[in-house]
């Protein structure tokens, strides 16, 4: 039998527990539109690419993927699960 446990509290839960309840978040960046013009498809940009490459090889894949995407999933107890629908931001009250 699969066990969980709540990943706020860490109090046990059985897998088909009615005070079970799953958080699923995504966390992404807001990028605007790209604005390409004529100009930018005509003009060389292998020096820009090549150092792009050289940052992101220097660069730690965690945080490369902290700032564009995450999808975090969460066992929550019911409590837990209140707390959360009540301040979602865990904004200070
Ligand atoms: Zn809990």
């Amino acid at each position: 039998m699969i066990r969980y446990e709540c990943d706020r509290c860490g109090h046990p839960l059985g897998a088909n527990d009615t005070g079970r309840f799953i958080v699923k978040m995504e966390v992404y960046a807001a990028a605007g539109p790209v604005d390409i013009t004529p100009a930018d498809s005509q003009r060389d940009h292998t020096d820009e690419i090549e150092a792009l490459v050289r940052q992101l090889e220097r660069a730690n894949p965690d945080e490369i993927e902290d700032q564009v995407y995450r999808c975090l999933r969460f066992d929550l107890c019911a409590d837990c699960h209140r707390d959360l629908l009540r301040n979602p931001l865990g904004r200070k009250e």
